[in-house]
């Protein structure tokens, strides 16, 4: 069986891996001219460092995730921790940690968030409850955003200021007021209320792309193909089924199935003339994520990554591994300051990382460079939830198109899990067929 994966990103990896090991033959077309989508590294001109298009952290119940790194041979770089631990940072510059090591699973998270300094009590034991009633499976968030959900369930400002929300916008990327709290609660269930393992995060030790590097040859060497720099333009569909699909290059490929991985306003350019309502999707709108590389004289962050709280600074991860002094800082859901100028960006960041890191004062800062994803996810609120199409939802436009990308309904926030969980499904499906 032939089955052509459009786009290249985690999600048609995932898929094209999945479609290859059950016995198809998968040709993946890509219109950029790297693969990876919105996780990828490139080369930085002025500093010859490899940098990610924004620094990406994975966890341990990523088991999609793992599996491509598993089949590719690059699992060994993803840095695992021992057991979950975050360093939480305020303005103040103290530093606050929740440490997950002394028992574990779920336990360790409890003790953890008993032993924070910086939430009061009755704070810490709220969260505490409400992390328990999750993981019973009593406290649903379905129709309610973040803000809505911890309200109803008594949590106090200190510790949505303090814990809820450092999640949230790590995991989700939106604000409290519009995330999706049905999504807190499968990542508190899967993530961080799993096992002791699957709460470990990771973070890779090289760029982003050197982990799907293998892929093209893995996919040659079983018979497949990538075509990469060359767009799909449009669907031919007759008789209800996708009969060829069009190239930017002028040419057509047939095949029996179509996985579609691309995210939905690429999806939507390409059905431009046919009946949207049969997908079910509706144009979910963006959620910002602006990255901010800083290189300073030397190295001074005090742990491999830290949280940020009450700062525009969300996290800063060390990236000393690439280059003596570099750090990443990433702020998610950024829509409010995605329009700024660069610089400006640059500036505020150096002055809140000196106000939250008095330690780094003789540090000299050297440069910085600012990534502005627009369209990093999409943006999950309660309603844009049910609006998504199932991985394996079949159209009755076309009864050979499966659908996969981090946008469809895996249960999951827009995360690489997400897209290389919708890609394994979406291939089962199309081979089951
Ligand atoms: C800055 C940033 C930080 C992030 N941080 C994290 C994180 O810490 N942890 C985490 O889990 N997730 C994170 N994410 C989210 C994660 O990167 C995405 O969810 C994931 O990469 C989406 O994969 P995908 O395959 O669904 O889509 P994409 O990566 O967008 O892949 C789709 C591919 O399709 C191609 N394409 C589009 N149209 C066509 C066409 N017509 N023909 C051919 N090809 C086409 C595109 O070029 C692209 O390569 C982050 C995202 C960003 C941007």
């Amino acid at each position: 069986m032939k089955i052509l994966v459009i786009g290249g990103g985690w999600s048609g990896i995932a898929a094209a891996i999945e479609a290859t090991k059950r016995g198809a033959t998968v040709v993946v077309v890509e219109e950029r001219q790297y693969l990876g989508g919105r996780a990828r590294s490139f080369v930085d001109r002025i500093s010859g460092d490899e940098i990610d298009n924004g620094q990406h952290v994975m966890m341990g119940c990523y088991r999609a995730l793992l599996h491509v790194a598993q089949t590719l041979g690059t699992e060994h770089l993803l840095e695992r921790q021992a057991s979950l631990r975050v360093a939480f940072v305020d303005s103040s510059s103290q530093i606050d940690i929740l440490d997950s090591s002394a028992l574990p699973g779920k336990r360790g998270l409890v003790l953890g968030l008993l032993r924070l300094r910086g939430i009061s009590v009755y704070a810490r034991l709220s969260a505490i409850r409400l992390a328990l009633f999750i993981s019973l499976g009593w406290a649903s968030g379905k129709g309610l955003t973040c803000a809505e959900f911890l309200r109803k369930h008594g949590q106090q400002a200190d510790a949505i200021k303090r814990f809820w929300e450092p999640i949230v916008l790590a995991t989700i990327n939106a604000p409290l007021s519009s995330a999706s709290a049905e999504l807190l609660v499968s990542v508190m269930s899967l993530a961080f209320l799993g096992s002791s393992n699957d709460s470990q995060i990771l973070i890779p030790t090289t760029g982003l792309s050197e982990l799907i590097r293998p892929f093209e040859k893995w996919l040659t060497e079983r018979g497949g193909r990538c075509i990469i720099g060359i767009g799909v333009e449009a669907l031919e569909i007759l008789d209800g089924k996708v009969c060829s699909v069009r190239l930017s290059n002028g040419t057509s490929i047939v095949a029996d199935r179509v996985i579609s991985c691309i995210p939905q306003r690429a999806l939507h350019r390409l059905l431009i003339g046919s009946d949207m309502n049969q997908l079910r999707a509706k144009a979910t709108p963006s959620s910002p994520i602006v990255s901010v590389y800083l290189w300073y004289d030397k190295q001074w962050m005090p742990t491999d990554f830290v949280a940020a709280l009450g700062t525009t600074v969300q996290w800063v991860f060390d990236k000393r591994r690439i280059q003596q002094g570099l750090v990443a800082v990433t702020v998610s859901a950024g829509s409010g300051i995605v329009m700024e100028n660069s610089e400006d960006i640059v500036a505020l960041c150096d002055a809140e990382l000196r106000t939250l890191f008095p330690g780094m004062a003789s540090a000299t800062f050297k440069r910085g460079f600012v990534i502005k994803e627009k369209h990093a996810t999409p943006l999950l609120t309660p309603e844009m939830l049910q609006e998504r199409p199932a991985a394996s939802e079949l159209t009755s436009m076309a009864s050979n198109l499966f659908l996969a990308g981090d946008w469809t309904a895996t249960g999951l926030p827009a995360t690489l899990e997400g897209a290389a969980r919708s890609g394994v499904i979406a291939s089962t499906a199309a081979l089951s067929q």
